[in-house]
């Protein structure tokens, strides 16, 4: 994730305008570290149109309340809990963690049973870490790394896991 928007900052491409004028092609390439790039392509261009029909800057539209705002993008079409969250933390600094499939996937082998959906593992984190933006990204980013090189979906490399004396390995 932030490789992808290092990549768009260098390419003087963070706002809605360029986004939206942006070749569908290009704007893939600059997010693919953020994986599911097409998508995520498509989304962020039809986020860009969606903020545009207010007529404010991006600025003023992340300063709303974080409950309306993510209200708002849930409301436009392909972006669901993961993504809306996604921006908010990453794009407009708001205390929205995100309980993404890595992290519900981890935290259940490691012995959280209650943690079965998004929602739950939002609340849960949100609940036990408090709200704090930096952390939230720092802890985003070490659960996707972990759930990448270590944690895989199918065969978890647990003797190399740095996890692994604290987890109950429930597999
Ligand atoms: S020890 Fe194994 S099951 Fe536990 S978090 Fe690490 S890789 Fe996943």
């Amino acid at each position: 994730m932030e490789k992808a928007i290092v990549n768009l900052n260098k390419a003087r491409a963070v706002s809605p305008r360029k986004i939206k004028r942006m070749n569908l092609e290009r704007l893939s390439s600059l997010i693919k570290p953020s994986g599911y790039f097409r998508q995520k392509a498509i989304k962020l261009k039809e986020f860009s149109r969606y903020v545009m029909s207010f007529s404010v800057s991006l600025k003023e539209w992340f300063s709303g309340d974080t409950a309306d705002l993510r209200r708002h993008l849930l409301a436009i079409h392909g972006i669901g809990p993961e993504t809306a969250d996604s921006i908010l933390l990453y794009a407009a600094g708001k205390p929205k963690f995100i309980a993404d499939a890595y992290t519900l996937r981890i935290f259940s082998r490691m012995g959280f049973e209650r943690l079965t959906n998004y929602a739950e593992g939002q609340e849960f984190f949100e609940k036990n870490l408090g709200p704090n933006v930096y952390l939230y990204q720092e802890y985003h980013a070490l659960i996707v790394e972990l759930g990448k090189n270590f944690c895989k979906k199918r065969e978890p490399l647990c003797e190399k896991c740095p996890l692994t004396k604290l987890c109950q390995k429930k597999i």
